[in-house]
């Protein structure tokens, strides 16, 4: 099946991006200009005409606010005064640089964006709540399908579909990360980068445990904990790792690919095979989201301050989540309708 060969040529193209990804380096944030700038700015609270007002009443320049477990005022004071000291003196380096003709570089792993507000990243918080919208509505007409319009169980009561409560957990983890997104592109602190990475990492390894229990139609408890166990220990401890140990970007970045692959390969061998009626809708969702997965690991600079290849990932989901929570409500049809069918 020619399918199969463009699975094994997108899978190298993806472990190929991976290895690019990581010797990418922040450029910008080692450049010595920059760093005088950041540490001027914070000590003065003055850079050329720029006065930046967290600043002013500091007591001590330490920077014991990054391993805090809480913040106070005080904390959170020095984060904003270090958060505008790094945007002001990045904004000043790079229009310097554009001047002598150079491209962008990157500052603590981050493209120079314009800000609006408050938003460090305008169009990736904006583009994630929407994600979050998409999931939201996603969820809530799988919600009212499933209990109100498919027949329940006469006994029981429940739905006949055997996956229903699979994919509530799986619309609060979606929702939550998401939330979490809209945060971390809002202001990137320690803090919230944590809780996105982390909640990233939970939805990712939920989704894989989901992806394996449906394709190989997993329906009893017992078989099910025993897919589930193995991935929930390892993606527990990863998160304990990212959080507690070390925040391991590559390593990281590594663990995420192969868990989206895997279950982006699981879904698509499973649409080949099955004789599902829509399946069409899962082929054009696993491999949209291999495309957009490139997105992400092909990044390049943001247009006109704004729009980077993370960003495009995050507009990249939004069609491709509305046509996912189709094919799921599809899949609960189909299912009740199999097993009404067969009742008779
Ligand atoms: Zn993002």
């Amino acid at each position: 099946m020619g399918g199969r060969v463009w699975l094994v040529r997108l899978a190298s193209l993806l472990a190929l991006g991976l290895a690019l990804g990581s010797v990418d380096a922040s450029l910008g944030d080692v450049d010595p200009q920059y760093r005088t700038c950041v540490d001027e700015c914070q000590t003065t609270g003055v850079i050329g005409e720029n006065i930046i007002n967290h600043c002013q009443s500091q007591e001590n320049q330490n920077d014991t606010a990054d391993g805090g477990s809480w913040y106070n005022q005080e904390q959170w004071k020095q984060l904003n005064c270090k958060a505008d000291c790094r945007y002001i003196c990045m904004m000043r380096r790079e229009g310097e640089r554009q001047s002598l003709g150079l491209s962008p570089v990157k500052y603590h792993g981050k493209w120079p964006f314009l800000r609006v507000y408050v938003f460090q990243e305008p169009l990736s918080a904006a583009l994630s709540a929407v994600n979050l919208l998409m999931h939201f509505i996603g969820w809530l007409s799988f919600f009212l399908l499933v209990k109100h319009k498919l027949p329940l169980r006469p006994q029981t009561r429940r739905t006949y579909y055997e996956y229903t409560s699979l994919w509530h957990i799986y619309a609060m983890l979606s929702m939550n990360a998401w939330f979490w997104s809209t945060v971390f592109h809002t202001r990137d602190i320690d803090l919230t980068e944590k809780l996105d990475y982390s909640a990233a990492v939970a939805l990712l390894g939920y989704s894989l445990i989901l992806s394996l229990l449906r394709t190989f139609n997993v329906k009893d408890e017992a078989t099910r904990v025993m897919f589930a166990a193995p991935i929930l220990a390892f993606v527990t401890t990863h998160i304990l790792y990212l959080n507690f140990y070390e925040l391991d970007y590559g390593w990281n970045m590594k663990v995420c690919v192969v868990m989206a692959v895997v279950q982006l390969l699981t879904w698509a061998i499973w649409a080949g095979v099955t004789r599902h009626p829509s399946r069409l809708k899962l082929w054009i969702v696993v491999f949209g989201g291999a495309l957009a997965m490139l997105l992400e690991l092909y990044d390049f600079p943001p247009y006109m301050g704004y729009a980077d290849a993370h960003s495009l990932w995050h507009a990249s989901t939004i069609p491709l989540t509305y046509l996912w929570w189709s094919f799921i409500k599809d899949d609960a049809e189909f299912r009740t309708s199999t097993l009404i069918k067969k009742a008779k």
